[in-house]
């Protein structure tokens, strides 16, 4: 699978480019300030993008949707009880005095099992809240390899959890996404996270000081 991720300041957050090999179809998750640099890796390989998917509605996840949809023009899809954050992403900017400019709506709600596809790739959102009440991970696989790989947004990073001291967030709902959604995943299952490096889920099973027993309730 082609991954591709860029960030910038001020919030570095991750946005993510996936791509199939064999077709060159794509999705792009959520675009940020560094939508220009996302579009531009997804133009150099050659990508037909299918999709813009959200993590969940934070702000630094989704000040690039318009400028993304305007270019791509394909659907955008959120868990839904995130669409009151975003559609509140101005209120969410002058909270951390940072305009930032409306976005166009939300094109579709993640609901069942059925999973959205690029290419050979099959994309099932697992909904994952307590960092946020909609925050959803991306599981992402080849139809013809038992292999995944996980797109967490805030949910979880190299050594840490996403926060929990915003409007939704709660850490006894976060460990509970953790450890019944995520840590359910082969101890090789590759991690992307909203910031910083990718890790495993084995390397935060074993490391992650918020992931012991004792911490779980
Ligand atoms: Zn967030
Ligand atoms: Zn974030």
């Amino acid at each position: 699978m082609i991954v591709e991720t860029r960030a910038v300041e001020p919030f570095l957050k991750n946005g993510y480019v996936l791509g199939c090999e064999e077709t060159r179809e794509g999705v792009l998750i959520d675009p940020g300030d560094e939508v220009e640099d996302l579009l531009e890796a997804a133009r150099q390989h050659q990508l037909d993008i299918r999709y813009i998917l959200l993590t969940h509605a934070h702000l630094d996840h989704i000040t690039g949707v318009g400028r993304a949809k305007n270019a791509l023009n394909v659907p955008v899809g959120l868990h839904e009880a995130d669409n009151f954050l975003y559609r509140a992403v101005r209120q969410q900017g002058m909270a951390f005095g940072y305009p930032v400019d409306e976005q166009p709506p939300v094109d579709f709600f993640y609901k069942g099992d059925e999973p959205l596809r690029f290419g050979k790739y099959s994309v099932w959102v697992r909904h994952t809240p307590g960092h946020c009440s909609g925050g959803v991970c991306l599981e992402v696989g080849r139809d013809d390899r038992p292999e995944r790989v996980l797109v967490v947004g805030d949910t979880l990073f190299a050594g840490s959890i996403g926060r929990t001291d915003l409007p939704g967030g709660d850490t006894a709902t976060l460990l509970r996404s953790i450890h019944e959604v995520l840590l359910a995943f082969p101890d090789d299952t590759v991690v992307y996270s909203g910031h910083g490096r990718p890790t495993t889920i084995g390397h935060e099973r074993r490391t992650n000081p918020f992931l012991t027993a004792t911490n779980f309730s």
